[in-house]
C-alpha cells in the first residue's frame, strides 16, 4: 500500500475521534480465496471516512471495511492498493487493478466503461471555503481561483457552473491537497463530495460548506471492475453487499465511522 501521502496534513484534520474508531485489518488481504487469485483492488489516499490513514498509521475506512466484510464472507482474496483517485481509475484502465473501490460515483457516462456493483452509499457535490473567511456563497466566487480534485464528480460540478459564478478551476491530486490550498489562501474555496467534506469539518479541518448540488450530480457509490472482466468479482460484492446489509455488519461499519 501506498498511504503515505501527506498522512501529517490529514491527521491534522482528521482530530482525536479517529484513533478510536479505526480497528480494520489493514489491506484487508487474508482472506482464504477459493481459486487462489488474488484481486487488485485499488483505492484512493485520503477521502475520510471512505479511506484514509488514522493517528495508528492504519489504512482504514468505510470502503476499506466493506471490502474486507464482503470479501470475508464470499471466500475471496484482494490486495488493496492506495493510489490516488484519478490514478486508481487509471489503474483500472491499464490493467494494473482488476477493481477499484473509492468512494466512486455510478454515472451513467462511467458506466458505458466500468461494470458498478450495486450501489453501497448515497452521495452529492459541495464547495467548501476558509472558515470565517470572505467566502461564504458562491457567488463570492467571481473572478477567483477555486481547486478540484482531478477526475471527480466534484469536479464536473465545478467545470459546469464555473463560467456562471465566474470562477477558475485549478487542479490536485488529493483531496488534503485541495483542502490545504484553501486553508492557506491560495485558492478560494475546493469542490468536493459532500459525506467527506462534512466529516472533515466535523473533524474540524477548518473548511466551511458554502454551497452544495443535490440534483444533478447526486451518485451514489459503487465498486467498480472493466466492463465485461471480472463479472464473478462484482456478483461476489453484490451478493455479500446484500448478505452484510441483512446481518447489520453495514450499518456497523457506518455507524463505526459516522456515529462515534
Ligand atoms: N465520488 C467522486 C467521484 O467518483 C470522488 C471520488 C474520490 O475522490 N475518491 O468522482
Amino acid at each position: 500500500m501506498s498511504a503515505s501521502v501527506s498522512r501529517r496534513s490529514f491527521l491534522g484534520l482528521a482530530g482525536g475521534t479517529v484513533a478510536l474508531l479505526g480497528l480494520a485489518a489493514c489491506g484487508g488481504n487474508n482472506n482464504a480465496g477459493t481459486d487462489g487469485k488474488t484481486y487488485i483492488v485499488a483505492t484512493d489516499t485520503t477521502f475520510a471516512p471512505f479511506e484514509f490513514t488514522n493517528e495508528a498509521g492504519e489504512f482504514v475506512g468505510i470502503d476499506v471495511d466493506i471490502l474486507a466484510a464482503i470479501a470475508a464472507d464470499q471466500g475471496f482474496t484482494y490486495d488493496l492498493n492506495s493510489l490516488g483517485f484519478d490514478a486508481a481509475v487509471a489503474a483500472l484502465e491499464s490493467n494494473q487493478a482488476d477493481a477499484v473501490i473509492a468512494g466512486m460515483s455510478i454515472t451513467p457516462e462511467r458506466e458505458k466503461k466500468y461494470d458498478f456493483s450495486d450501489p453501497y452509499y448515497d452521495s452529492y457535490v459541495c464547495a467548501a471555503a476558509a472558515e470565517g473567511g470572505d467566502v461564504s456563497s458562491l457567488e463570492n466566487l467571481n473572478g477567483m481561483t477555486v481547486a478540484c480534485k482531478t477526475g471527480t464528480q466534484s469536479a464536473s460540478w465545478a467545470e459546469s457552473i464555473a463560467e456562471e459564478y465566474g470562477f477558475t478551476i485549478t487542479y490536485f491530486d488529493t483531496s488534503d491537497m485541495m483542502y490545504q490550498d484553501v486553508l492557506t489562501g491560495n485558492t478560494a474555496a475546493c469542490f468536493e463530495d459532500y459525506p467527506v467534506m462534512a466529516y472533515g469539518v466535523a473533524q474540524g479541518n477548518g473548511l466551511t460548506i458554502i454551497g452544495t448540488d443535490e440534483e444533478d450530480f447526486a451518485t451514489p457509490y459503487g465498486f467498480a471492475v472493466m466492463k465485461g472482466k471480472n463479472p464473478e468479482l462484482i456478483e461476489m460484492f453484490n451478493a455479500g453487499l446484500a448478505n452484510i446489509r441483512e446481518s447489520g455488519e453495514y450499518d456497523e461499519i457506518i455507524a463505526k465511522y459516522l456515529e462515534a
